[in-house]
């Protein structure tokens, strides 16, 4: 089994913690890390912040997955932070490991090739092992069949503002799909291929293409070349049901195909970043710009002094990425019809 017994682990009880303190109405939802072992001090500190800037009011449950196995003390040290229930899976070998029809050989030279041009990364086949299970597996773990939402969490990310709202409620009483903090360019080396392969799938299956796709936010010229814009992944808050549905399962598997995922070194952001504005749609995307968020070296920081004061943000609206020149968010804001 690739799971623990879920009744094993509690950091809570899962009920009013006080006599008298309403529960409240929750969505169909978890938190979720995938983590090493060797990352246990920035995933403990990130669990405490959610937990402190959200999490301890609304007592999501937290699902942790890895390729090895967890450590004692890596479940014992985040077991005593959280306020609702959690669970450390181990993720399938066939969900992680580079498929055998993948061309080690041809794989190796693309990676050393990378490695040599500076390219972060580069070399590295666990990080490709990483980016395909987020773009196409995740949401296949046993753990997390009981789930539709998730909020992706990594370890030593910050959480700077009380999240004083649900965002997994808002997400599905707005018909919400994919919700992010931080939009920016991606490496045009680690993806050479992608556009052009989103380019045949899309051809192929023009039935899955949203009406209110979101492409001129992917493209200055109506889809003929990737602008490289993307929404950075290490944050997500989005509904399962959309990668598993046949859209997604179709795309994926297309681009899975290519093999590009280790020929190249595709990245989740832009993977699922394509999906979101071009098969969801415009409308199914949310810009959480009330949630302060920092993944080095980048910070969202909320701007209006109302959310950044009934917030209590640690951040400073001055350093916030929004509208730093390698953000995409003033062309999100003209999608939305902001600017
Ligand atoms: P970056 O944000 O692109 O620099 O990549 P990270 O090193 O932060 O990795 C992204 C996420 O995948 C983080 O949650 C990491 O903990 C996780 N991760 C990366 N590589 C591995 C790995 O080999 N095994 C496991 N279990 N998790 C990994
Ligand atoms: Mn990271």
């Amino acid at each position: 089994t690739y799971y623990d017994d879920p009744g094993f682990y509690h950091g809570g009880s899962n009920g009013p913690a006080t006599p008298g303190e309403t529960l409240h109405h929750r969505a169909n939802a978890t938190l979720l890390m995938l983590a090493r072992n060797s990352e246990l001090d920035g995933a403990v500190r990130s669990v405490r912040e959610m937990e402190d800037r959200f999490n301890g009011k609304y007592r999501y449950p937290w699902v942790f997955l890895n390729e090895q196995p967890f450590s004692d003390e890596f479940k014992r040290r985040v077991s005593i932070l959280v306020s609702g229930p959690v669970h450390f899976g181990q993720i399938p070998e066939e969900h992680w490991y580079q498929p055998h029809w993948i061309n080690e050989t041809r794989a190796k030279e693309e990676r050393d090739k990378l490695e040599g041009e500076g390219v972060i990364y580069g070399g590295s086949q666990s990080y490709r092992n990483m980016c395909r299970f987020n773009s196409g597996f995740f949401y296949r773990h046993p753990l997390l069949q009981d789930f539709r939402y998730y909020w992706r969490v990594e370890p030593g990310v910050h959480f700077h503002c009380d999240v004083n709202f649900d965002p997994f409620v808002y997400m599905h009483e707005n018909n919400k799909t994919y919700g992010f903090t931080i939009t920016m360019y991606e490496f045009r080396r680690t993806i050479e291929s992608l556009w052009s392969t989103v380019q045949d799938f899309v051809a192929e299956h023009p039935e899955y293409v949203a009406q209110n796709n979101a492409m001129d936010f992917l493209s200055d010229n109506g889809g003929a070349d990737f602008n490289l814009c993307h929404f950075w992944s290490n944050f997500e808050i989005a509904d399962m049901d959309f990668w598993r549905g046949e859209a997604y399962t179709a795309y994926f598997g297309y681009l899975d195909r290519t093999g590009g995922f280790y020929y190249e070194r595709w990245g989740d952001a832009p993977v699922h970043s394509i999906a979101a504005a071009l098969l969801a749609g415009t409308d199914r995307i949310q810009f959480f710009r009330e949630i302060g968020y920092e993944h080095s070296p980048f910070t969202h920081c909320p701007a209006e002094k109302d959310l950044w004061e009934r917030g209590r943000c640690t951040c400073d609206p001055v350093h916030s990425f929004d509208y730093n020149g390698y953000s995409c968010m003033p062309r999100w804001d003209r999608i939305e019809g902001r600017r």
